[in-house]
């Protein structure tokens, strides 16, 4: 999952918890309530055991009262008479026209009536205080749950985290040498701003880091703030944008004037794509955009150059980006953060394996290489999650086999032993991914397989992974053809062998579909087209084409397609030996390995 969502879940999350506490003190006041209610209108009930009033006078009139004892405010009295062993029961509709009464009897001499008034317990006082209370209390719960669900309330106190001691440093960035470097001079401009001042240097304002999520912009943002050892001041584009006109601008304000203070510091503005995504229309949203946007660009261009704040921002989509955050003075400065390569990605492991008890089996090298395009978060998480498998497991330090299993997991999915497949499915799969794994043996620029299984894994039926050991840059035109055959080789055997087609091929048609949709519209791999990007940035370029080119580029992808999918029939019909002995070893073992693989194609 990704950041932004946590983030807004936990967020969720909290408001509803006070909703909820808010609701649970509510029905306890009720509850209290009643209870009080009860306990009165009970002590209020007549038995045996009780005078009415009018005994009551009777009685005193008779001197037959010895003592009275009396709470203030209540309507009834512990009554003992002079004749009686046992306590009564009186009731009192005015209590102060009784003890008047008694007293005048006592005054006068007429009586010795022992009178005791004790002041209310507080057990009859809380629940009555709390009662007369309730309508209050209510009105100030229904205010705060208003203003939570308004999104207002504390948030204001919650959006910028200041964490003034970073612990984060370099050190814990693995790979990235050179971003890294680039760094090192904003590093130095935080800690001897004076230096460059003198020298009559402009310190830099903003460096934008470009990255797809989980690449590390933020450690790295930290790290230099670490590095620097000045405070950290962070907060997300998508916080800025609120319900209500002019907040966002009234916080990034908020945010700028704490940088002030702060300074020399670091603001650091995530996903500021959020925010700083170009101005187009002028629908409301956009405009309470501008507005957050426009602020931002006033308090990155008020800096003084004494004031050294640098501000740091993050995003996966620069295309997005309004052009007037890039002029200089502003963010002109951009590093692009890419995934890590086999070098980083090796690094990038061993950071998050030191506080992992790793046995001695486990082969981080093997791992980086199986592991190519994968983020630093993606092989953090792999990690962790090699440590929570071999947990499972009952193993006492991280097996290989632990760790295999975690990233297949983190690729596919979780294995699901126990469900139950038919011997029909069982089959369909089996030469399903015998046909991925044949077809690609054949075609010189696919990678080897390295493991082909037919237990379902996650929403797969079945998977056939592929040992890809190199990272690329660039993928050539005969590459991604030969990708659409490999891709389409399952659709092609369940045809071939059981003369039948299923959905379990709609995953690989989806990808096929893109890549050669792309070849045509993004990367002009197609003669007829020519090199021209009909994708575009903006969408009204695309209306640039007309419904000609439209037909034409929908003719050209199938052609792809089509010439993909025969390829990858020929080459089953030709090696539908391979094809069936494959399938057969599914079928008996479920999964077939590198090696076991290779050794069915030995001696070709
Ligand atoms: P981004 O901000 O680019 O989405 P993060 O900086 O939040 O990514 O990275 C998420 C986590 O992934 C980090 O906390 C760290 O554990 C791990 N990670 C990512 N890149 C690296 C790296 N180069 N070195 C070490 N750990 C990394
Ligand atoms: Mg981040
Ligand atoms: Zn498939």
């Amino acid at each position: 999952m990704n950041n932004k969502n946590n983030q807004k879940n936990k967020k969720e999350q909290k408001s509803n918890k006070a909703l909820i506490g808010i609701i649970i003190l509510l029905v306890i006041l009720l509850i209290a309530g009643i209870v009080a209610i009860v306990i009165i209108e009970n002590s209020d009930k007549k038995d045996e055991n009780t005078l009415s009033y009018t005994e009551l006078v009777e009685e005193i009139n008779n001197k037959n009262v010895e003592k009275i004892d009396m709470t203030v405010g209540s309507t009834t009295a512990k009554v003992k008479l002079k004749d009686e062993e046992k306590e009564k029961t009186a009731l009192i509709p005015n209590t102060e026209v009784f003890v008047e009464f008694v007293q005048q009897q006592k005054l006068t001499g007429q009586n010795d009536i022992e009178l005791n008034q004790k002041p209310r317990s507080i057990l009859v006082q809380i629940p009555s205080t709390l009662l007369s209370l309730l309508p209050t209390l209510i009105m100030v719960a229904l205010f705060i749950m208003i203003f939570k669900l308004q999104g207002l309330g504390e948030k204001g106190k919650v959006y910028d985290e200041t964490e003034t001691n970073t612990k984060v440093t370099f050190k814990d960035v693995a790979g990235l040498d050179e971003e890294k470097a680039e760094l090192v001079e904003i590093v130095d401009f935080l800690k001897k701003p004076e230096k460059y001042v003198k020298m009559g240097a402009k310190i830099p304002r903003g460096v934008l880091l470009y990255g797809k999520p989980g690449t590390g912009k933020t450690l790295i943002a930290k790290a230099i703030a670490g590095e620097a050892n000045v405070p950290f001041i962070s907060m997300s584009g998508s916080e800025f944008i609120e319900m209500f006109a002019g907040l966002g601008a009234s916080r990034v304000r908020k945010l700028f004037e704490k940088a002030r203070r702060l300074a020399p510091c670091i603001v650091f503005i995530d996903e500021i794509d959020a925010i700083g995504s170009r101005r187009t229309s002028n629908s409301g949203a956009e405009t309470e955009n501008n507005q957050t946007l426009n602020q931002l660009l006033v308090e990155m261009d008020g800096f003084s150059s004494e004031e050294t704040v640098i501000v740091l921002a993050a995003t996966n989509r620069p295309e997005m980006l309004d052009k007037a955050l890039l002029r200089p003075g502003r963010f002109d400065r951009q590093i692009t953060i890419p995934t890590p390569d086999l070098k980083g990605r090796l690094e990038i492991l061993k950071i998050h394996a030191k506080d992992k008890r790793l046995s001695d089996n486990v082969n981080l090298e093997s791992i980086a290489e199986d592991t190519a395009g994968y983020t630093g978060a993606e092989l953090a998480n792999i990690l962790n999650e090699s440590a929570i498998i071999a947990t499972k497991n009952g193993h006492d330090e991280i097996e290989n086999e632990d760790v295999e299993e975690a990233v297949k997991k983190v690729t596919v999915g979780l294995e699901k032993k126990e469900r139950v497949v038919s011997e029909k499915d069982k089959k369909l799969t089996a030469y399903h991914e015998a046909g991925h794994a044949v077809v690609s043996r054949y075609l010189p620029t696919q990678a080897n397989v390295k493991e082909v299984s037919i237990i379902p894994r996650g929403v797969a039926g079945g998977y056939t992974m592929y040992k890809t050991d190199e990272d690329k840059y660039y993928i050539s035109k005969t590459e991604m053809k030969e990708k659409l055959i490999a891709l389409l080789g399952g659709r092609a055997a369940e045809k071939l062998v059981l003369d039948d087609i299923s959905t379990g091929a709609s995953n690989d048609i989806e990808v096929a579909t893109n890549i050669a949709r792309d070849m045509v519209t993004k990367y002009g791999m197609s003669d007829k087209l020519g090199p021209i990007d009909f994708q575009g940035k903006e969408p009204y370029e695309i209306q640039m084409f007309g419904e000609d080119i439209g037909d034409k580029i929908g003719l050209e992808v199938k052609a792809l397609i089509d010439e993909a999918y025969n390829r990858a029939q020929q080459l089953l019909i030709e090696h539908r030996d391979k094809l069936d002995t494959i399938a057969g070893i599914l079928l008996k073992q479920e999964k077939i390995n590198e090696k076991e693989f290779a050794e069915v194609f030995d001696g070709e």
